[in-house]
């Protein structure tokens, strides 16, 4: 790794990495085990007044809380009401050589790219991601297409090839195309539908929403049974983005000084 560059770094051992397809498949065999009916389709509200009420092609279904945890598509659910962007992202796959995995070898995030990546982990190949999604183009989620079209490609081969000179030159192994549901602030949206108190909305996960799933989880619970009121800071309000040197809440603890 050539950090010639950098002022500071910082190696956290005990990190690791979450497999989100099989948490999710595991999450909802357990809500099954518990005795819920997962039923499949497009949900919109019913209408009821109290946002008790769910439609779901044809059927109606009736809860005591409703949470809408629609990811990037609550825009499309409520339009005007919830101030979300959602913009592509591509990330990229290469083909490892051998040696380059995870583990031993960490994830690395590079804030000044900002780019990450993924050393080989269960043999996907290399990935990196730029990770300026703000910057990007916005996406439709539901329309829009999933094809790469390796606008950043070329960028994140030299980034690669500048940080890892050992990898300079390798064959790209593929790559996706995705979307971040981006609050201005990059805080969370978990908040009550106006007028209908039995309706929430839960999101704005600004791409770093995935590993708080668990603790997110509990804490809403706990606002549905209101052991706990929601927080200001959470709610529809329409929110300012911070100073453009104000650094991204997934790094505000994390103090960004001099030059890189
Ligand atoms: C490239 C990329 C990298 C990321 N990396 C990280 C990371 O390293 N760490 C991290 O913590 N997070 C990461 N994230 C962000 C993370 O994936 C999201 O924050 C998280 O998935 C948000 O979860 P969610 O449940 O709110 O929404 P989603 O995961 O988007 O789920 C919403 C679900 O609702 C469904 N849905 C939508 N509308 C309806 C409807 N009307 N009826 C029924 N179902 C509906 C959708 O089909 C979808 O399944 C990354 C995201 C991307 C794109």
């Amino acid at each position: 790794m050539d950090a010639g560059d950098l002022i500071f770094g910082v190696l956290e051992p005990a990190a690791g990495a979450l497999h989100a397809r099989t948490a999710v498949k595991v999450l909802a065999g357990l809500a099954v085990a518990k005795g819920a009916r997962p039923v499949r389709g497009e949900a919109r509200p019913a209408g009821d007044p109290k946002g008790s009420a769910v439609a779901v092609d044809g059927e109606t279904l009736h809860a005591d809380r409703v949470v809408w945890a629609c990811g990037p598509w609550l825009p499309r659910l409520f339009p005007g009401l919830v101030g979300l962007r959602v913009a592509r992202c591509e990330y990229y796959y290469y083909q490892a050589p051998p040696g380059w995995t995870m583990p031993p070898l960490p994830i690395w995030y590079d804030f000044q790219g900002p780019f990450y990546g993924i050393f080989d982990l269960d043999g996907h190949g290399l990935k990196i991601a730029p990770d300026d999604a703000e910057a990007d183009r916005d996406f439709d989620p539901q329309h829009g297409s999933r094809e790469l079209d390796n606008h950043k490609e070329a960028s994140s081969r030299a980034y690669l090839a500048r940080r890892f000179p050992a990898l300079a030159g390798l064959k790209q192994a593929g790559g996706r195309v995705c979307q971040y549901e981006l609050t201005p602030d990059n805080e969370f949206i978990i908040a009550p539908l106006p007028g209908t108190p039995n309706a929430w909305v839960v999101g704005g996960g600004s791409g770093h929403g995935f590993k708080h799933g668990p603790a997110l989880g509990e804490y809403v619970e706990r606002l549905l049974t209101g052991a706990e009121q929601p927080l200001e800071r959470h709610s529809l309000r329409e929110r300012q983005r911070p100073g453009a040197d104000a650094p991204r809440s997934a790094t505000a603890d994390f103090p960004v000084t001099g030059q890189t």
